[in-house]
């Protein structure tokens, strides 16, 4: 059996103006769908061929079939914490984010600068820890939080593939129009 491009939760156009189309077409139909080409040639034929992406990302030990079995996760994970309707944060998610920033307002401050101050390529987490409290949390290339044993519960892809074609070089122009798209309802259910 072999890993399969998982379907977009919604249309490649019902993002915009916020995130392209066009955008979708590379993002989803050239980048993941080349992490997804690239995995299924690595574990072809070997024993990690049967395991979940998650048992790939916790158990490799090498660097180039953790990175593209962890990119395949982490960008199913991002397709899925954008909706096109926009929403607000749910009961759980604001009571724990009052909890570890104070407000929302500072949390959103807080994510936003985490996005515009990591270098390179690399994506930004809301994680949950083992004793249940929340972080932001940057991981560089394809870093997943499941390796640190975090559970997910937001992320942002901040590689310029996934800005380059709407935004250029302008990161936090992406991040705080991505803000608009967040799917509080997922990250609800992840908490
Ligand atoms: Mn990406």
């Amino acid at each position: 059996m072999s890993f399969k491009l998982s379907e977009l939760p919604y249309k490649k156009n019902s993002l915009e103006p916020n995130i392209s189309a066009e955008t979708f077409e590379f993002h989803y139909g050239k980048h993941h769908q080349g992490y997804v080409t690239k995995l299924n040639a690595l574990v072809q034929g070997t024993e990690l061929e049967k395991k979940s992406l998650a048992e790939i990302i916790l158990q490799t030990t090498d660097q180039v079939i953790y990175n593209n079995a962890a990119q395949v996760f982490n960008h199913t994970f991002y397709w899925n914490c954008m909706v096109p309707e926009k929403q607000t944060p749910q009961e759980k998610t604001l009571q724990h984010i009052k909890k570890k920033f104070g407000s929302y307002d500072a949390f959103k401050e807080q994510f936003i600068t985490a996005t515009t101050t990591l270098f390179g390529s690399g994506w930004v987490w809301l994680v949950q820890n083992q004793d249940e409290t929340i972080e932001i949390k940057k991981t560089n290339n394809a870093g997943c939080p499941l390796s640190s044993g975090q559970k997910p519960l937001l992320t942002c892809d901040v590689w310029e593939h996934a800005y380059y074609i709407d935004y250029k070089n302008g990161r936090k122009n992406y991040v705080e129009a991505w803000w608009n798209l967040i799917n509080w309802e997922f990250v609800e259910k992840n908490i």
